[in-house]
C-alpha cells in the first residue's frame, strides 16, 4: 500500500533494534485493505491489544477508532506514534472500561494471556451487533487449537487463514446466544500472611502467589525511618500490602504499567488494610515523573519481558529510577531469579549490594543509597 508510517516502541530508546510492529499487524492491515471491508466513518472500530499503535495509526482515519489496552506503555506508545505521524487522536481506554456501543469492526492482537483473552471475548460477545466482523492476528506459533476453541466457546464461529510470514489471522462471527456475565476476578488466600488477593484477568501470576514474591514477602523491613515506600511493578499489590501492614506509619505507592494490576492492588488494599488510604495504586512506566529524593524504601520484583521480547532493560530502568527517587540512606530491595545476575547491575549503580536472602532459584538483594 502506498503509505508509510514511522513507528517507535515506547519508551523510545537510541539504537533500539526491536520493531514497534510485527508480521501479524501487517497481515491484518493487508487483509482489511484487500478484502475492501466497507467502513462507516460514524461507527466505532475497536482495536484491542495494539502493541505500540501500529494498527491504531493505520486505521485512525477510517472510522471512530477506540483502542483498548491494559498497558500504560502501549497507550503512551500509541499516542506518541499518532502524533509523530500527524494522525488524529484516537479514543484510548483500558480493559476494564466500558466498550463503545455498535462497533462495525474489531481488530485484535491476541493477548499473551488466555485469561485476558477469555475476558475480552466475553466482553465482545455481550456487545457486538450481528454485522460486526472480528479479526484477530498473531504469530502462527501462538495460535493453538485450544485458542480457537476459546473463540468458538466465548464469542462465536471461528475460522483461520493460511500463515503468511509466520503470522495467521482468526475470523470470528459473534453469536449473542453465547453471551455470559463477565468472570469475577480470581481470588485466593496467602494464609501465612493473612492476605486475600483478587486478580483482574491480566494480572501477573493471577492464579497463585509468584514464588519470587513468596520469598520477598519474608524480607520486607519495618521501622519508623520508612515513611514513603514504593512497590515497583506491583501486580496484585501483595508486596505493597505486606509493607503497609509492617509499616503502619508509611505511605505506600504501588506502581504498575498494567491498569488491571493497579486496579487489583487498589481492590486488595481495601480488602486487606485497616487503613486502605495508606496505599495508593497508580499506572506508570517505572517511576517516570516521580520526584527525586521522595522515598525511603523501594521494593521490586521486576519483569523480564516486554510485549514478548525478552529483555532486562525494564529491570535496569526500574533500578535507575529507584536510585533517583530514593532519599539518601534509602534502600532498594530486589528479588530476582539467580541466573538474571541483578547483583552486578545493582553494585554498578549503587556502589554496594548485599544478598539478604536466597534459595536455590531466587536471590533477594539490597542496595543502599
Ligand atoms: N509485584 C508483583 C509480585 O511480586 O507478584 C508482580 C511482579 S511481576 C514479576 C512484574 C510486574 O511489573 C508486572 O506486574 C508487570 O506488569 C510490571 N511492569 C512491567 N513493565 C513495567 C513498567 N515499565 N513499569 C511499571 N511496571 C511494569
Amino acid at each position: 500500500h502506498a503509505r508509510t508510517l514511522r513507528l517507535q516502541r515506547y519508551p523510545a530508546r537510541n539504537n533500539d533494534t526491536l520493531q514497534a510492529w510485527d508480521a501479524a499487524d501487517e497481515y491484518l492491515i493487508n487483509h482489511v485493505k484487500e478484502a475492501d471491508i466497507p467502513l462507516d466513518p460514524a461507527r466505532p472500530i475497536l482495536i484491542l491489544n495494539d502493541s505500540f499503535g501500529a494498527l491504531s495509526c493505520w486505521f485512525a482515519n477510517d472510522g471512530k477508532v477506540t483502542t483498548v489496552t491494559d498497558s500504560f506503555i502501549s497507550a503512551q506508545g500509541c499516542k506518541a506514534n499518532l502524533a509523530e505521524n500527524q494522525l488524529p487522536e484516537v479514543n484510548i481506554i483500558d480493559g476494564l472500561a466500558e466498550l463503545p456501543q455498535n462497533p462495525q469492526l474489531v481488530l485484535m492482537k491476541l493477548p499473551k494471556n488466555n485469561r485476558l483473552l477469555v475476558w475480552q471475548l466475553q466482553q465482545l460477545c455481550q456487545l457486538l451487533p450481528a454485522d460486526c466482523k472480528v479479526i484477530a492476528a498473531a504469530k502462527a506459533r501462538d495460535i493453538h487449537s485450544s485458542t480457537l476453541k476459546l473463540f468458538d466457546k466465548h464469542l462465536g464461529e471461528t475460522k483461520t487463514s493460511l500463515a503468511v510470514k509466520k503470522a495467521r489471522l482468526i475470523f470470528c462471527q459473534a453469536n449473542p446466544e453465547l453471551a455470559q456475565p463477565l468472570p469475577a476476578p480470581q481470588q485466593w488466600d496467602v494464609p501465612e500472611h493473612g492476605i486475600t488477593l483478587s486478580n483482574h484477568a491480566n494480572v501477573f501470576s493471577s492464579d497463585s502467589l509468584d514464588i519470587g514474591a513468596r520469598l520477598l514477602l519474608e524480607h520486607i523491613p519495618s521501622g519508623s525511618q520508612y515513611q514513603d515506600i514504593i512497590d515497583l511493578g506491583c501486580g496484585n499489590g501483595v508486596i505493597g500490602i505486606k509493607a503497609a501492614r509492617l509499616n503502619p506509619q508509611a505511605n505506600v505507592v504501588c506502581v504498575d504499567e498494567s491498569y488491571m494490576a493497579a486496579a487489583s492492588a487498589r481492590m486488595n488494599a481495601e480488602a486487606n488494610l485497616e487503613t486502605p488510604s495508606q496505599l495508593t495504586a497508580t499506572v506508570n512506566n517505572c517511576l517516570d515523573n516521580f520526584p527525586a529524593q521522595s522515598a525511603d524504601l523501594v521494593l521490586c520484583n521486576p519483569p523480564f519481558h516486554q510485549q514478548a521480547a525478552i529483555t532486562d532493560h525494564i529491570a535496569w530502568q526500574m533500578f535507575c529510577d529507584a536510585k533517583h527517587v530514593l532519599r539518601g540512606g534509602g534502600k532498594l530491595i530486589v528479588i530476582g531469579n539467580r541466573h538474571l545476575g541483578y547483583g552486578g547491575k545493582l553494585k554498578r549503580l549503587f556502589g554496594n549490594v548485599t544478598v539478604i536472602a536466597q534459595n536455590n532459584k531466587f536471590v533477594v538483594y539490597q542496595s543502599d543509597k
